[in-house]
């Protein structure tokens, strides 16, 4: 029984995104976003060490991105699951590190708005994030202080928003393209009720490929290689072309930008855009057909599309869809935020909340989970399948499986995530050993895969000889990280001063200004250099009203020049 005088915990929803991260609270019936200290509700998912080793989260960060591109690291959800390590200054971190430090700020953002701690939460994943991502992810929240209450794919959680909002979808495909990942879900609205049919997508394909793609085009206009450029001068280049494709849908844009003495100069427009994009644009068809062939379904038997994500705002993407699907796509609610409103709601569905008890959401294992096995002595490694791909989760599959040889005393369970035939060219997730006694025939035994709806796989062996049981939960801490290697992380983290936060608003204006000069010259370039010095005084006269006007006034006039 729970106590009537304590108050309930707040049903947060965070969407951890590749460019973006958002926190949102489900309250008084509906999911609210919670603004950061700047007052913003998006929070660049971008981290930079300051010049006293202290951490800048968010805006502030993200400006440093071009004035102290060695100090600041942004886009490192891209790199969850891999072992690759990002140096900021002379520290180095892991990209769950980082992400740990991201979901902190919000955490604290929330707990300033909510005027209490805050404890748990439900953060989105993209759906087709490999088992090691999603385990990283809750590493990178266990870091952060926060208990996972579950992990929501980002189209599932887009749908239960779209759910609340409107009552007429029926077969509908959720279009996801964030800054970093793709995925493309196949689900149906028969409210209460939201099944999800198909889950697939591409990890490595995102709107940052799409500014990537003109950097190449770019510089090979230009006649450069990467390597003529140095780092600060590529991050204020990336960042150009960052604005300049966020104005292509505005008409043709121009660039300029100087590499030492040199001025360079590159025009485009949405044809020209469109001739660059070509592969990136192709490589969105593939999940697409997959996903509607694995829900049985044809494109005209779709009753809606709905864009998610920061990069279907791009026309080419929206072209693209709406050349493929013969139709306009739904896009009222914004790409940007429906994301982490659904994991809110998903907060409310699962603490039962009073006002939307009544949503029933089933989703799917969006990749095959399987054995290796040997199919002869010739053939070893060949991957069998236990649970297919967009199977209904929660699900417990059984197959039956033999011993290879007589006498056999050890039998390895290898586990594996993918859709290619051989182990070797898909993700190894564990392995184990079940030990059996020696016998002159070869014994049958069964191995049941049971996939719970966080995406956590438990796997019984069982010989029927016997009718001996073996059970094994997968381990949820990612691999390769033991005991130490966690509290290495953690301490690594425990290290480090963070901002106070009522102090932030000013430190974001100072690094925007310092990036507004760096990004300017000639008569501009004095004007904020005259802004700088007039905002460094006002805050050295620590008159808090001051401050504050001086602050609004400028980031308006940053805003105009779109600095
Ligand atoms: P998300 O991870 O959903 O926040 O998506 C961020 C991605 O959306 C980034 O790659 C941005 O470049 C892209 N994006 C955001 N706004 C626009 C826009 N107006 N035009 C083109 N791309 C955009």
């Amino acid at each position: 029984m729970q106590d009537a005088t304590l108050p309930r915990p707040a049903m947060l929803g965070i969407d951890l995104g590749t460019t973006n991260s958002l926190i949102a609270v489900w309250q008084d019936g509906r999911a609210r976003l919670i603004p950061n200290a700047l007052g913003d509700v998006l929070t660049p998912s971008v981290v930079s060490l300051d010049e006293d080793d202290s951490v800048l989260v968010g805006k502030a960060a993200r400006a440093r991105l071009t004035t102290h591109p060695q100090r600041t690291a942004a886009a490192f959800k891209r790199f969850m699951g891999s072992e690759k390590r990002l140096e900021l200054g002379d520290r180095s971190f892991s990209p769950e590190e980082l992400s740990a430090l991201v979901i902190g700020a919000l955490k604290q953002d929330a707990e300033a708005w909510l005027g209490h701690p805050v404890e748990e939460a439900v953060i989105s994943v993209p759906a087709y994030f490999s088992d090691e991502q999603r385990k990283r992810t809750l590493f990178a929240a266990e870091l952060a202080g926060l208990k996972v209450s579950r992990l929501i794919n980002e189209p599932t959680a887009a749908a239960m928003a779209y759910g609340l909002h409107e009552q007429t979808f029926e077969r509908t495909l959720i279009f996801d393209l964030g800054g970093g990942t793709f995925d493309v879900t196949v689900l149906e609205y028969a409210l209460p009720l939201i099944e999800v049919h198909a889950s697939t997508g591409d990890n490595f394909l995102g709107g940052e490929d799409f500014t990537e793609a003109l950097l190449q085009a770019c510089l090979k206009d230009w006649r450069l290689t990467p390597a003529q450029i140095d780092v600060q001068a590529m991050a204020s280049l990336g960042d150009a072309l960052e604005q300049l494709k966020r104005k292509l849908a505005d008409g043709p844009q121009s660039l300029s930008w100087r590499h030492g003495d040199t001025p360079y100069e590159w025009t485009l427009d949405e044809a020209g855009a469109l001739k660059i994009w070509e592969p990136l644009l192709a490589r969105l068809r593939a999940p697409i057909e997959q996903a509607l062939r694995d829900a049985r379904l044809k494109p005209r038997d779709l009753d809606s599309l709905v864009l998610v994500g920061g990069a279907t705002r791009m026309p080419a993407v929206q072209q693209m869809v709406a050349t493929l699907f013969g139709r306009l796509p739904h896009r009222h609610l914004d790409p940007d935020t429906i994301v982490a409103l659904g994991a809110a709601t998903q907060a409310a569905c699962k603490a039962r909340d009073g006002a939307i008890e009544e949503l029933i959401l089933t989703d799917v294992c969006p990749y095959t989970l399987g054995i290796s096995t040997r199919r002869s002595d010739e053939i070893t490694g060949a991957f069998a399948p236990i649970i297919e791909r967009n199977t209904v989760i929660p699900t417990s599959r059984v197959q039956k499986f033999y011993t290879t040889h007589a006498y056999q005393n050890l039998i390895r369970i290898e586990v594996y995530q993918g859709e290619r035939p051989w182990v070797r060219d898909n993700i190894f997730i564990d392995a184990f050993d079940v030990e059996v006694a020696p016998s002159e025939q070869t014994q049958e035994l069964d191995v049941r895969f049971s996939y719970d709806i966080n995406g956590l796989l438990e796997v019984d062996v069982t010989l029927l000889a016997t009718g001996e049981r073996h059970s094994h939960s997968i381990d949820r801490s990612p691999t390769g990280l033991d005991e130490q290697a966690r509290q290495a992380s953690q301490e690594r983290l425990t290290a480090l001063k963070t901002h106070p936060r009522d102090t932030l608003p000013n430190r974001t204006l100072l690094a925007r200004l310092e990036r507004a000069w760096a990004q300017s010259l000639g008569d501009e370039r004095q004007r904020i250099a005259d802004w700088l010095d007039a905002f460094t005084t006002v805050l050295a006269g620590q008159r808090p009203s001051e401050i504050a006007s001086q602050r609004n006034r400028l980031n308006e006039a940053l805003d105009q020049l779109c600095l």
